[in-house]
């Protein structure tokens, strides 16, 4: 089969042939029909330790049919349209018993990083990975729909706890992950005060329902927010800059009792940045206000994510497609931050 391969860290990928994945007892073959391509791929293939071995072939925004089952699946069918939890999980620990299957005491990497990912026209995943896909959305859709679109999900509902009148600030509003929030901070009921740099970025943003634009090269997000707000602040602000100016700027944006949910990292390693911010205890808990992180999905959250793009009530915003041998172009315009919404790569 035909995949995209990365031979070394840092190097670029390149199309290769490569034998077909083998499928264990407890594993499921998919014939990948689309992969969301974004930042969470770009960095972990450039962060020491996370591909755990090479040959690697990256991606796991995946979608397609399952086209053959290992001997011991029992919850999948051959002809399955499915899509992919990122993470390796063990199932047994006291996290994932307890729904928090992303705090695995026993983790085993990521799909993409510690196994081959999406960037081929076939992968062998765990049968605990699979979700299925409903009827009436596309495999492109629900490929981005299991990072892209979920992590909003979790982020809005269960970290930021956005509600009906709320007002939800998001930093980074229009990348493939940002877009998705504003709809989200939306499907929940808040305006939407959208943080980006240039017109192209909050165009998007706008488009994408945003209520209020914030150019961050004019200066001011916080000054900016209370203003928009009447001098309250806003009820949450979900940062996925996750530079030390985006987080302070946010935790000064919030009113009180905000919530600052941190998605987005800029590691040392990759932007040279020490991304450490400070906090004023005094102030802090006197405005009553929380810091969370927000540590990606569970497979429930990526079930009801599609369910609201079934609905229409959420609609993904890939604004590129490339081919599978495009992969590698689509990177580097991610890396130097030249696009805007979500990229993915639709096979033959
Ligand atoms: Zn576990």
């Amino acid at each position: 089969m035909k995949a995209m391969v990365l031979h070394r860290m840092g190097e670029p990928m390149r199309l290769e042939e490569v034998p077909m994945p083998r499928i264990g007892p407890n594993e499921v073959l998919v014939r990948v029909r689309a992969c969301g391509v974004g930042l969470t791929v770009v960095k972990a293939i450039q962060t020491p330790g996370r591909v755990t071995s090479y040959p690697r072939i990256p991606g796991h925004e995946l979608a397609g049919d399952v086209v053959e089952l290992g001997s011991e699946v029992r919850t999948v069918k051959v002809g399955d349209r499915v899509t992919s939890h990122y993470y390796l999980t063990c199932g047994q620990c006291r996290q994932c018993r307890s729904g928090r299957e992303t705090l695995c005491e026993r983790p085993g990497g990521h799909v993409g990083a510690a196994i081959d990912g999406g960037y081929a026209e076939f992968i062998a995943l765990p049968e605990r990975n699979i979700v299925p896909i409903p009827d009436g959305v596309s495999y492109v859709d629900a490929g981005v729909a299991s990072d892209a679109i979920a992590t909003p999900y979790h982020a809005c509902h269960k970290e930021a706890r956005v509600g009906p009148g709320d007002t939800l600030l998001v930093i980074g509003a229009g990348g493939g992950v940002g877009v998705h929030m504003v709809q989200m901070g939306r499907v929940c009921g808040a305006r939407v005060i959208a943080v980006d740099i240039g017109e192209d970025k909050l165009d998007l943003a706008a488009a994408n329902g945003a209520d209020d634009l914030i150019d961050a090269r004019k200066g001011g997000i916080a000054a900016q927010v209370h203003s928009i707000t009447g001098g309250r602040g806003a009820d949450a602000a979900i940062d996925m800059v996750g530079a030390r100016d985006t987080l302070e700027a946010a935790l000064a944006s919030l009113g009180t009792g905000g919530r600052l949910v941190m998605i987005g990292s800029r590691p040392k390693h990759i932007y040279g940045d020490d991304p450490t911010f400070s906090i004023n205890p005094e102030a802090f808990s006197k405005r009553a206000l929380e810091v969370h992180s927000s540590r990606y999905v569970t497979s429930a959250e990526i079930e009801k994510t599609l369910e609201l793009i079934r609905l229409g009530r959420i609609k993904p915003a890939v604004t590129r497609t490339f081919p599978l041998s495009g992969a590698q172009e689509a990177h580097e315009l991610i890396r130097n931050n030249a696009t805007t919404g979500r990229l993915a790569l639709l096979m033959d």
